[in-house]
């Protein structure tokens, strides 16, 4: 990535929008949450100088999901962000965050949620041309990742947990990062994730979710993300979140109750929290891949890379070769990784098992 005299761009989508309405319990209605909160966080990150904000939408219209994608391919955007609300039937106290990556999942919990999120196309014509034979009723129909893709889930998982981590500070709710097949994620070609901010058929968070206290406070979380990720992959300027964001959403806690959802609680911090044990400072290591499904750690499944270990993330995998406190060797293994095909290999640094940036650790 070049740096230094380019903008990061941020392509924030806000989910449904005119004659969809998306999820809608207790008067609480996902098209209007969504907005408000995107328009928010736009109005955080446009405060930031080297940050360029795009909308898919900025009123209360109907955007096809495939417009959406092409919206952000053609802004050649660093990120897109999907920002929707959850909402499940006979299950008044389900509750909590989730963040979504783009993938393939088993898991039924997370195909519902794709399900649910992938419905609008039906009231898109040609759909299933459009959508490569989607059938609303089997998410699984969802067509897989380009290899260009695959790229790209790396960063978009360590921007799912950054969020998370943020969001379960102040809700202590995080049902954590999770992988799915969505429609509106499917075609884009750069980091991305969806972000479920709680559910509408909880009372008490689809009233949280309403009020401007929180949305202005989601958005705050989703902009500190967005600002500690810009600046450990991208660089430049990095204003403290308390100088752009409104007053009320960095002076206190909110707390909202969710009595359902702590056993998901520790899947985050473990996410984003460091992967080695290592008590002799600056460690080095290459993130070579990540995946929602659980590799045996044999050369054969790393194209022929060695000793790579594993960290758990969430629901997902992510896969490391070398650990080194030399950055020199590091930069040896990174070309090593590079050259058997992994081509978006980056180095991740941590210290006393804690992550930090490689910026850091150089210093
Ligand atoms: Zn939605």
């Amino acid at each position: 990535m070049d740096a230094h005299n380019k903008k990061f761009k941020v392509v924030l989508d806000a989910g449904h929008g005119g004659k969809d309405n998306g999820a809608s319990y207790n008067s609480f209605i996902e098209k209007n949450i969504a907005l408000s909160t995107t328009l928010k966080l736009g109005k955080i990150l446009e405060k930031v100088d080297d940050i360029d904000v795009v909308y898919t939408r900025k009123t209360d219209v109907f955007v096809e999901l495939n417009d959406r994608a092409t919206i952000a391919n053609k802004a050649h955007a660093d990120l897109f962000m999907s920002i929707h609300c959850n909402g499940v039937k006979n299950a008044p106290s389900a509750a909590g965050t989730e963040t979504f990556v783009m993938g393939v999942t088993k898991n039924a919990s997370n195909l519902e949620v794709a399900r649910k999120e992938n419905e609008v196309v039906t009231l898109e014509k040609d759909y299933k041309v459009k959508y490569d034979g989607y059938d609303p009723k089997s998410p699984q129909s969802v067509i897989g990742m380009s290899v260009q893709q695959e790229d790209n889930l790396i960063n978009s998982i360590e921007l799912a947990a950054l969020i998370e981590n943020n969001f379960n500070k102040v809700r202590k709710n995080s049902r954590g990062v999770k992988q799915a097949g969505f429609l509106v994620l499917r075609d884009i070609y750069m980091p991305r994730v969806l972000v479920e901010l709680g559910f509408l058929s909880n009372k008490a968070e689809g009233t949280f979710l309403n009020s401007e206290a929180g949305q202005n406070e989601m958005a705050t979380q989703i902009a500190k993300a967005i600002l500690d990720y810009k600046k450990e992959y991208f660089g430049g300027s990095a204003p403290d979140i308390k100088s752009i964001a409104p007053a009320a959403a960095t002076s206190e806690v909110i707390k909202t109750t969710a009595k359902d959802s702590s056993h998901t609680t520790t899947v985050v911090n473990k996410a984003v929290s460091s992967t080695s044990n290592s008590n002799s400072g600056v460690e080095f290591k290459i993130q070579i891949s990540a995946s929602g499904t659980r590799l045996a750690l044999k050369k054969q499944n790393f194209k022929g890379l060695e000793d790579v270990t594993m960290e758990e993330s969430g629901t997902l995998y992510k896969y490391f070769y070398g650990t080194t406190s030399d950055y020199n060797q590091a930069k040896a293994a990174l070309k090593e990784a590079k050259d058997k095909g992994f081509s978006s290999a980056y180095i991740v640094a941590s210290k006393n098992g804690k992550k930090i940036s490689v910026t850091e650790a150089l210093k």
